[in-house]
């Protein structure tokens, strides 16, 4: 570790946001890395069941195992095939497919299972308790509304398998509906406060019937959008990283960018722009569930080098 100001940023040393000793050199930037950050634990789950496998190439992996490039790049390297997630009329050619941690709808898994195909799942415990709620829901009668984005692969999942439903990833999208009973639940990664937008909108839109709210948001979700807010007055920059099509990056993102708070997405060290910092002291780090340490590691680095620090991270 290099000085104080590294130290404090540290996890198990301070909180991410203590105050930090002033550095010395020509324009001196405070990195505070967010607590909690980075990879959560069913792409931990998700990556760990990969990298054991020991013949990759008779894999194919449904999608995308984690939305973040640098991952994919060494998966792929390793042999492992991909599938377009969005394509269920082609069946993979190998003899196994790994689910990732997004799920899959019953559905698609009953025609893999029917052509042969042996699965390796490595869904998320906490998605397959939406898509659960979500059928439990649909079973008890009630219309399904489900907030997120309607292309990601997580809610497809889930909605292949129901026959009632709406997909709302915006107030706007709220409408009057005729059915008697709507059922709320949310994708894992939405932000709380649209979810909860969205909620009062389909309740004051709907005064006549029966609403049910299931909050099916993940923890590691709301615990980084948490973190990264509470930092927010005391930055003058944000950089996140993580993959440009991983959501609960790009939600942390907007979240930043929505309090009026300068903020950068990164996918890697390699997308920094020293430019972006020559009026900042203090920036603030980030990053999204599918991010790996390493990568968290490098753009610190590379961050504290713009402030003459000679970084290190020490131990996590
Ligand atoms: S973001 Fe949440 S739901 Fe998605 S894999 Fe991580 S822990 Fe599971």
């Amino acid at each position: 570790m290099c000085c104080k100001a590294c130290a404090a940023t540290l996890p198990g040393k301070a909180p991410a946001a203590a105050p930090l000793t002033p550095l010395s050199g020509s324009n001196p930037i405070r990195v505070v890395r967010v607590k909690p950050t980075g990879i959560c634990a069913g792409v931990r789950r998700a990556l760990r069941v990969a990298e054991q496998i020991d013949h990759p190439e008779t894999v194919t992996i449904h999608g995308q195992l984690v939305h973040n490039e640098v991952v994919q790049a060494r998966l792929q390297s390793r042999g492992f095939r991909t599938c377009d997630e969005g394509d269920g009329t082609r069946l993979p050619e190998t003899p196994n497919v790994l689910i990732t941690a997004h799920g899959l709808s019953d559905h698609r898994r009953r025609s893999l299972q029917a052509a042969g195909k042996r699965l390796i799942d490595t869904t998320c415990p906490l998605v397959r308790r939406l898509h659960q709620t979500a059928l439990a829901l649909q079973a008890d009668g009630y219309h399904v509304l489900l907030i997120g984005r309607p292309d990601h692969v997580e809610v497809l999942g889930i909605v292949e398998d129901l026959s009632s439903y709406d997909v709302l990833s915006d107030v706007a999208d709220v409408g009057t509906y005729p059915h008697r009973r709507l059922g709320i639940v949310c994708q894992t990664t939405v932000p709380p406060r649209l979810a909860e937008e969205i909620h009062l909108a389909i309740r004051m839109r709907n005064l006549r019937a029966e609403v049910r709210f299931e909050n099916t948001i993940c923890r590691a979700t709301r615990d980084r959008q948490r973190a990264v807010e509470r930092i927010l007055p005391q930055v003058d920059a944000v950089v996140v990283v993580g993959g440009r099509n991983s959501n609960n990056t790009c939600e942390l993102v907007e979240l930043c960018r929505r309090k009026g708070v300068p903020t950068h997405h990164v996918q890697s060290a390699d997308d920094i722009d020293p430019a972006w910092f020559r009026d900042c002291r203090t920036v603030g780090l980030s990053a999204g569930t599918s991010t790996e340490e390493q990568t968290i590691r490098e753009v610190y680095e590379a961050l504290c080098h713009l402030s003459r620090q000679e970084a290190s991270f020490g131990r996590l």
